[in-house]
């Protein structure tokens, strides 16, 4: 039985196409700024973004962890949601690694924060405070089952720290879902944060890596952060070849994730004993919950599809589900998802 997995799309195996690029990738010390292939795709991710200049780096959070030390310092604080990735699932790497200090806000039904709880937060030039830096912002939301946050929030919060001086970075694990659910460009929704990172390995299938991007200033800071980080990675146009490919051909599809997820939570939303809005839906994330007239235990159910099928879907909390759809995941997929799912919650 081959298994069909939904619990991320940071699952997704490299194409074809990628495997052929890796293969012949031309290659050079990337710690020595000579690898033709990451240079490659750091131009053409600048370029992407309309930003002055990017880094190749391991992963989403080397990209947040280096885009916030390059910005901010011991004792500085970072406004950002309470249920960020940056904030609830990096390992408090900032603060850890950085003596950088979060401060948790919360957020919306978008996962947006509120612009008057964000100028609460500011604290006065005063020795008992930690100094104001940066905010931290996160599009698609991981924790709002990916909502696509509007172009206007980004501009309002643009203007918030411009009136305190503060820098903006935004995790764009997902930045392209945002954008192709939003119908705008990437580079559309970015003209407002100072750094981004963005992954390469999610729903664009590359097996590794994320790019960040910014100023020629800020990117020469973040080099010197990765290389502490222990990210200085040799000839890593091998993988970097796989990112070219994601970003020259797996954005515009990824509008067919979020047709499939929809069928998914249109299906769902019909079963008896799940709980959830399809409207809600508008990318590749779908989370649902049992209501209160199902005994089983949410493990129990997702055990259940997996061994009745090979379906893995992802469980949250004590009555939560997540399912994600990508390119290794089609309509097919879905119905054989269904059905195990009505067949879980019939016994
Ligand atoms: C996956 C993810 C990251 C981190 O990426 P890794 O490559 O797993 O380190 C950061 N932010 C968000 C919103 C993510 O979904």
């Amino acid at each position: 039985m081959n298994t069909i997995d939904f619990r991320s799309d940071t699952v997704t195996w490299p194409t074809a196409r990628m495997r052929e690029a890796m293969s012949v990738a031309r290659v050079g010390d990337d710690v020595y700024g000579e690898d033709p292939t990451v240079n490659e795709l750091q131009t053409k991710a600048a370029a992407l973004l309309g930003k002055e200049s990017a880094l190749f780096v391991a992963s989403g959070t080397m990209g947040n962890l280096v885009g916030i030390l390059a910005q901010a310092t011991r004792g500085d604080q970072v406004l950002l949601g309470a249920d960020a990735h940056s904030f609830r699932s990096e390992a408090g790497s900032m603060a850890a690694l950085g003596g950088v200090v979060p401060r948790p806000l919360s957020t919306d039904a978008f996962g947006m924060m509120n612009l008057r709880e964000l100028e609460a937060a500011i604290s006065p030039d005063d020795p008992h405070y930690p100094r104001n830096r940066l905010v931290a912002l996160e599009n698609t939301y991981g924790a709002r089952q990916g909502m696509p946050q509007p172009i206007e929030y980004f501009a309002e919060v643009r203007t918030f720290a411009d009136m305190f001086g503060l820098s903006i970075h935004l995790d764009g694990a997902r930045l392209f879902n945002a954008a192709v659910a939003l119908g705008v460009s990437a580079a559309q929704i970015v003209q407002y944060v100072d750094t981004v990172s963005f992954c390469l390995s999610k729903g664009l299938c590359a097996p590794v890596g994320s790019v960040v991007c910014g100023t020629r200033e800020f990117i020469h800071e973040a080099r010197r952060i990765r290389k502490a980080l222990g990210g200085g990675m040799r000839q890593a146009g091998i993988v970097a070849a796989a990112g070219i490919v994601a970003i020259e051909e797996m954005i515009d599809r990824l509008a067919d994730d979020h047709r499939v997820a929809k069928q998914l939570a249109i299906g769902l939303s019909e079963i008896e004993g799940i709980r959830l809005d399809p409207n809600e839906i508008r990318t590749n994330i779908v989370m649902f919950e049992l209501d209160d007239s199902v005994q089983r235990s949410v493990e129990d159910v997702a055990q259940a599809v997996f061994d009745d099928s090979g379906v893995l879907i992802g469980t949250r909390g004590e009555r939560g589900f997540r399912a994600v759809t990508h390119y290794w995941v089609g309509t097919d997929d879905v119905e054989r998802l269904l059905v195990q799912v009505r067949k879980a919650l019939s016994r």
